[in-house]
This record gives structure tokens, sequence and C-alpha cells, in this order.
């Protein structure tokens, strides 16, 4: 980092101001981003698999918080500088904007970050300052072979013995779970038939005795996913977020950080994706529609973003975001599936025959955007949210 640029963000007047006010902070940050050269690799940057793509995000995490520019929306006691979501959403906004990669451990920090923060703050205190700083990560560990959709049915077990609880059972699809340090776990506490009643969220060290993490190598080839099994694995009580029973109530509070910050820090990613992609066709002729198509893909995004920012300044209020964020959610998936078959339409080559590493992110982004409308709560169940909850229509008969 340069010499000067580590005098002007350690101005303690400086740091007061922006974590009160986001457009100051916003300034500040895009100079730096522009400015610095050390964060030449990570514009563009292009990954051969997960596991490279997990440590150099880190790396570039490492240096944003060494600048503490990625500890602003975070409080004091995790290594924070004040301030709110939008400070967190104008770092996502400005990284895409200066054609930077945005480390993919944000969506897992936001998705868990602020529900460890509010039930577990001794938890956080510990492992968030280290997360901030790239030194390690944390997967969700809710979905189960049995259980999506519905997780009230879920069975991995934890009984509590003394002053811990022991662990059994299988949780699936736990993005990052063979890279990441730390698991948050729904588990059953209760009985089966509690449903969610019976349900407590527990954090797991990925290398506790007993835990064995098995990565699913998806149709792209990266193993970006993976399946956890916990055979009478030992958790110290201490590791609960809240109470135990109070699990449900730990991943609805989560489940809005998941779908308004994840929302709007994807969205940032796709304008960046839908510029480069544009910068690729330049000199090339373009076929009938293309233009109208980009057009309709820049216009998705932007209502994904209009949307979303609405959402993060309701939760930056202290506001409950409620099953309206389902709406986020559906728009999410409309952006990614449309800009990946935009790619895949305008680059046919790329897709079909090169293997340089552009082609080759391009088209395992194109696989992974075709989990967008499953992955976190399914297009369907959104809709479901949507019709009851929201617009309050009656149920169709014979549901
Ligand atoms: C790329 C990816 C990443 C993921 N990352 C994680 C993670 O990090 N942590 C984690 O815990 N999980 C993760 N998941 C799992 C994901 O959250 C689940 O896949 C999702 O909740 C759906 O559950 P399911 O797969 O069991 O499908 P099911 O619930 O079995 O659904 C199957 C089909 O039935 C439909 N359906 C189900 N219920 C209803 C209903 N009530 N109304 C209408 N239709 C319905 C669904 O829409 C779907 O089409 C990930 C999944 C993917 C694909």
């Amino acid at each position: 980092m340069t010499g000067a640029t580590r005098m002007e963000i350690s101005h303690p007047d400086a740091r007061a101001d922006w974590a009160q006010d986001p457009s100051a902070y916003r300034q500040a940050l895009r100079h730096f981003l522009d400015a610095e050269p050390a964060l030449e690799r990570w514009r563009g940057a292009d990954y051969p698999t997960t596991e490279d793509r997990m440590t150099d995000n880190a790396a570039l995490m490492n240096v944003l918080s060494d600048g503490g520019w990625n500890r602003y929306g975070w409080p004091a006691a995790v290594g924070g500088y004040g301030g709110d979501e939008r400070h967190r959403a104008v770092l996502y906004d400005e990284l895409s904007a200066a054609g930077l990669v945005v480390p993919e451990q944000y969506k897992l920090l936001e998705t868990l970050g602020p529900a460890v923060l509010r039930f577990a703050p001794a938890l956080a205190a510990q492992f968030m300052p280290s997360y901030l700083a790239g030194g390690e990560w944390w997967g969700q560990g809710f979905s189960e072979p049995e259980a999506g959709s519905d997780l009230a049915v879920l069975r991995c077990r934890a009984r509590r013995e003394g002053e811990n609880y022991v662990l059994s059972g299988q949780k699936i699809w736990t993005s990052h779970g063979s890279t990441a340090r730390r698991l948050v776990c729904l588990v059953r506490t209760g009985t089966l038939e509690s449903r969610h009643r019976g349900l407590s969220m527990i954090m797991v060290d990925a290398e506790t005795p007993g835990v064995s993490i098995r990565p699913i190598a998806l149709a792209s080839g990266h193993n970006e996913l993976a399946e956890v099994f916990f055979d009478d694995a030992v958790v110290p009580a201490s590791r609960l977020l809240g109470e135990e029973g109070q699990g449900w109530a730990v991943a609805m509070y989560l489940l809005q950080f998941e779908r308004a910050m994840y929302a709007w820090l994807s969205a940032t990613v796709a304008s960046r994706r839908l510029r480069e992609l544009r910068a690729m066709l330049t000199g090339r002729r373009l076929a009938d529609g293309v233009v109208r198509r980009f057009g309709e893909c820049y216009c998705d995004i932007v209502t994904l973003k209009a949307r979303s920012a609405d959402t993060v300044r309701r939760l930056a209020a202290g506001q409950t975001v409620g099953p309206e964020a389902s709406i986020d959610k559906i728009l999410l998936a409309t952006v990614e599936t449309g800009l990946h078959d935009l790619a895949r339409d305008v680059l046919p080559d790329e897709f079909l025959f090169q293997d340089d590493p552009v082609a080759q992110q391009w088209r395992a982004e194109w696989w992974y955007s075709r989990a967008s409308t499953i992955m976190g709560g399914s297009a369907e169940v959104q809709r479901g949210i949507i019709a009851d909850r929201v617009l309050g229509l009656p149920k169709e008969r014979g549901a």
C-alpha cells in the first residue's frame, strides 16, 4: 500500500466522519481502489479452481482489512470502525465499479455474520476480526438430503451432554464447506415432531474430530459445494447462537441479510460482468436482437439494484425485512440467468471450444447461474411466499 494512502486512512477524524457518512466513505474508497497499484492483480481475475479463488480472494480481504476499508459497516467489538449496512453495500459496489473481484467470502459473511453478531456476540468478537482479515470464513450448514425447502423437518441431531452438544447426522450443499474453517449449523435439539420449535443454531469448527467434509464436484468441475457428516462430534455449548430451541428465530433473522446483502453484492458483480461482456464484443459483428438483450439485461440489473438498495436502507435503519425480501431473491435469479444466457449466446465459441481462463470463467458462471432459482430458497417457494404473505392471495383450491 502507498504511504500516502496509509496516512489518509489512518486519520482518526476522517474515519469518524466516514462511519457517519457513507458518501464520504465512498469517495475515499473510490480514490483508493483507483490509485492503489497493488490491487491490479484482482482486476477482472479468473480462477481455475474454487480453492484458488478462495485463497486469492482472502488475500484481497487482507489488503482491504489492513487499510481499514472493509471494517466500515461493522462495530468496534469485531474490529470494525462503525457505520452500517450501507457502508458494506458501498464497498461491494465500488469494488465492482473498479473492475475488481468482490471476495466470495463476503457472501457468506453477509449471510452469517449479522446473526452471529446479534445472537453470539462473544463468538463474533472472537472470530470476526480474523474473517474480515481473510484469515478464515464460514459455511452455512442448513440443508440436508431430506430437508431443503422445508427445513422444519431437518434431522441432524445435537444432544446435550454436560457442557457440550454431541452432533450426529448430515448436511449437504454447503457452499465452500470444504474450505470453510467453521460451519454455522441448524440442528435438531428437540423432537422431530416439534418441527421448527425444536431447532438450534450452533457454530462448529470444521476440524472438530467426528466432522468429515466431502467436496461435491459441480457440472463446471468446480468443488464449490460440500457434504458434511457429523459422527458424534463434540461441540461446546458456548458455541450456540442464541438459546437452545431458538434456532428458527436465528435463521429468520439471518435470512433478511442473506436476501438483502447477498442480492445487492451479486447485482454489483453482475454490473461488472455485463460491462466486461460488452467489452469482449468490441469489433465483433452482432446478431440481430443482441443489443436489445443487452438493454434488457441492464434494465434487470438496475431494477434489482433499485429494489435491493431499498432493502439495504431498511436494514441499515434497523427495520425488519419480512417476506417481501422474496421479491429481491426472484429479481436476482432473473439477473443471474439472463446475464449468463446472454453471455452463452453472444460468445458461442468461448462457451463451446475455448479453454483459456476467461472462457472457463464464463462457462463456470453459466453453470452456477442455473442454481440461482433453487439455492437459498427456490423460485417456486419464493413466489408462494409473495402470493400468500405479501399479496395475501387466497389459497389455491386443493393446496
Ligand atoms: C449452488 C447451491 C448452493 C447452495 N448453498 C447452500 C449452503 O451454503 N447451505 C445450505 O444449507 N444449503 C445450500 N444450498 C441448498 C439450497 O438452499 C436448497 O437446494 C434449496 O433450499 C432447495 O432445497 P432442496 O434442494 O432440498 O429442494 P426441494 O425442497 O426438495 O425442492 C425440490 C423442488 O420442489 C419445489 N418445491 C418444494 N417445496 C415447494 C413448495 N412449498 N411450493 C412449491 N414448490 C416447492 C422446489 O421449488 C423445487 O423445484 C445450495 C444449493 C445450491 C444449488
